[in-house]
């Protein structure tokens, strides 16, 4: 800095002053063009990583689609594909579907497999009508669609629909568990559609 002395006294130049305040001043406003971090950021990150929105449709749906309780009709052949759909090899249960109830009031799920006679028929609307709501139906096998090869039997129901409402329908004579298996995946994207309000 240039100083000068005046009559024994040292004085500081007035433009070196001046020039060293601007570029004070200069370098301050400099340092203070950033933008000034948000003081509620800390919400944003909380409420990422804490707070999932869905609706209450889509956690029911999940929610049943994904612990469907089945009771089996099992009166004839088909009944053999289903089993082996539940065991190791096909594993049934990566669907949540491993609960094989006994009673039909702990169920939510029919599946039919096999030829149904009308003398069995009272018993089979009866589970039914026992299972708990919301409830559904898959019809396994050419017979339980429509009778099968016995559809012209005076003694065989031509399909499980004319007893029950059936939601999912599996072909085949028998149908192999891997279509059983697709046709349980219909049966979740169906209940996934499903909304409380229409329920009610
Ligand atoms: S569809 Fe075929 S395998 Fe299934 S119950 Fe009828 S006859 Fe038997």
């Amino acid at each position: 800095m240039e100083i000068e002395e005046r009559a024994g006294l040292y004085i500081y130049s007035d433009t070196q002053l001046d020039k060293e305040e601007g570029e004070r001043i200069e370098a301050l406003k400099a340092s203070s063009q950033q933008p000034l971090p948000d003081p509620d950021r800390w919400l944003d990150e909380e409420l990422r990583r804490h707070i999932l929105l869905t609706s209450v449709d889509a956690v029911l749906n999940w929610a049943r689609r994904s612990s469907l309780w089945p009771v089996v009709c099992f009166p004839a052949c088909c009944a053999f594909e289903f089993i082996t759909t539940a065991a190791s090899r096909f594993d049934i249960s990566r669907f949540g579907m491993e609960v094989i109830r006994g009673s039909p009031r702990q169920a939510d799920l029919m599946i039919t497999a096999g030829t149904l006679t009308w003398k069995m028929a009272p018993q089979v609307r009866r589970i039914y009508d026992q299972m708990a709501e919301p409830k559904w139906v898959i019809a396994m096998g050419a017979c339980a669609i429509s009778g099968g090869i016995f559809a012209s039997s005076y003694s065989v129901v031509p399909g499980y629909s004319r007893i029950i409402p059936v939601d999912v329908y599996v072909p085949g004579c028998p149908p192999r568990p891997e279509a059983l298996l697709y046709g349980i995946k219909l049966m979740q994207d169906k209940i996934a559609k499903r909304s409380i309000i229409t329920e009610v």
